[in-house]
């Protein structure tokens, strides 16, 4: 009908078997909403607000279930939801309604305060989580963030929405929550002690998310500002958004005191195993990284160690990069931390996208400096930058290790415990060099069975520069190549802190 408002009722039914944080899921036990998935997008009237009337489940199963989502309850409106509980929320509009996941079912509940800022978490799946221990850490982390970026913090009430599993291992980012999937084993139990590895790194990856409700969630690239979700959106700035969040969310456990400064720098080695042992960092450089994560990064294949950089971490690095040739150029005065709270200022707080080169222009203002040298090697390079140089003026040593004495056939082995296929041949590599592909299956070296177990046995007893006779399946075809062994790999970056102290290492790690 034209001209009248009248109403349409559209009745759908959803799919939703999906466990990550990007879909939904629901059986007898929870629902979990991103609304993305859920929601029908009303086109044309995406500007108008939403209300939500999430009801209970009928049956007495589902007696006991609550809500928990950073949603406001519809006040005003018939049938308001309590807290945590079934009725009608309310969303400013479309973009609103899906930046808020619900999770529907017999959670686990705490809350914490954080620079005043209310602050839960609601645990669904099966765990043992020593809720005092998580909230004690996971509050550190939180106020420390709010006084990086300036207080007051930019979200009145924040939720982290923990979907405990078996296995697994995600994060997405919302303007007021997070969802997170993890391990169980993950999370802390009572009696815990010290920071193991797995729950260090669950923390690390809510600091990660925590992080972007400033930078992404508010600083945004301009690619992000007006989002067509119709379409793929391009961007060339995503190792600003993800590379820099990544450096960040471990750098806020040593900040608040979780971690020490060796820790850290460990941390920061691995990073560097996971971009400085691949050729694909000399194939792709981080501008193209971001540009082409619709179809290059999200969609992997065999070649992508040769053709791929990961934005997240070589952002990571670039970030590290840029934080040390700020420092060491200003001796100390200007650091990564400015310009992040700079970004926050003109950017986050005023609601301005962020251009191509504004971050460029923003450090060179702040500090000083001609950094368009830095920025065309780190962002549209592909070489690697100096990092010994950068180091050593921090009092940090860094060193390259073989992980294993074993010469290399510079490739990826895939074990399935039953036969050795190659899951990716290094660009230039050892196997290339002598034809081998992707996919091929290892039989014999020297006329030897290779098996998973055998294979690393056989080639310590050879040295680099040692030819050897590989015989593999490619396809149902047997195949016979020559490889010249390489030198052992040296895939495992060290930095280490130097007996002796200087100031700028001290104004960087602390005493
Ligand atoms: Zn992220």
């Amino acid at each position: 009908m034209l001209g009248k408002e009248s109403t349409l009722t559209v009745i759908c039914e959803i799919y939703a078997a999906d466990p990550s944080v990007r879909g939904a899921h629901l059986d007898r036990t929870h629902a979990f909403i991103n609304g993305t998935s859920v929601f029908l997008r009303p086109i044309g009237l995406e500007h108008r607000p939403c209300l939500v009337d999430i009801r209970r489940p009928r049956g007495k199963a589902f007696a006991a279930w609550r809500v928990a989502t950073a949603l406001s309850p519809a006040k005003d409106e018939q049938g308001a939801a309590p807290e945590h509980g079934f009725g009608v929320y309310r969303a400013a509009d479309y973009d609103e309604l899906i930046d808020h996941p619900c999770e529907l079912g017999t959670f686990a509940l705490a809350g914490f305060t954080a620079c005043g800022v209310p602050h839960q978490v609601a645990i669904s799946g099966r765990h043992d989580c020593d809720l005092g221990r998580l909230t004690t850490d996971l509050q550190r982390i939180c106020e420390w963030q709010i006084r990086f970026f300036g207080e007051p913090a930019p979200m009145s009430h924040y939720l982290f929405l923990i979907n405990a599993a078996g296995e697994g291992y995600g994060g997405l980012e919302h303007r007021r929550s997070t969802a997170l999937l993890c391990a169980r084993d993950d999370l802390p139990y009572p009696g815990m002690k010290g920071l193991p590895e797995r729950y260090r790194n669950f923390l690390g990856l809510c600091s990660h998310e925590y992080f972007h409700t400033w930078n992404v969630k508010r600083i945004k690239p301009a690619a992000f500002a007006a989002y067509d979700l119709g379409v793929e959106n391009y961007t060339t700035l995503l190792w600003a958004f993800e590379g820099f969040t990544s450096y960040y969310d471990d750098l806020a456990l040593l900040r608040s005191g979780l971690i020490k400064p060796g820790e850290w720098l460990a941390l920061l080695g691995k990073t560097m195993d996971k971009v400085l042992n691949l050729p694909g960092r000399h194939r792709q450089s981080l501008a193209e990284s971001s540009f082409d994560a619709w179809t290059k990064f999200y969609r992997p294949d065999e070649n992508t160690p040769n053709a791929v950089v990961s934005y997240y971490t070589k952002g990571a690095l670039v970030a590290l990069a840029l934080d040390l040739t700020l420092r060491a150029g200003t001796d100390g005065r200007v650091t990564l931390d400015d310009l992040m709270r700079a970004l926050w200022q003109r950017h986050g707080l005023s609601g301005q996208p962020v251009a191509d080169d504004d971050i460029r222009r923003l450090a060179e203002q702040l500090s000083g400096l001609d950094l368009r040298g830095f920025f065309a090697t780190a962002i549209d390079g592909t070489t690697d930058l100096p990092w010994r140089r950068l180091l050593k003026k921090f009092a940090v040593r860094m060193r390259r290790t073989a992980s294993e004495p074993v010469p290399s056939l510079d490739g990826k082995l895939l074990d399935d415990g039953r036969e050795v296929k190659l899951a990716a041949v290094y660009e230039r590599g050892a196997l290339q060099r002598a034809g081998l592909s992707a996919g091929d299956v290892l039989l014999a070296i020297d006329g030897l069975r290779v098996t998973p177990a055998s294979i690393k046995r056989l080639l310590a007893r050879r040295r680099a520069g040692e030819k050897i006779v590989v015989h593999a399946f490619r396809g149902d075809e047997l195949r016979q190549f020559t490889v010249r062994l390489a030198p052992p790999a040296r895939d495992t970056h060290q930095l280490r802190c130097q007996t002796r102290a200087n100031a700028l290492r001290q104004s960087w790690l602390g005493k």
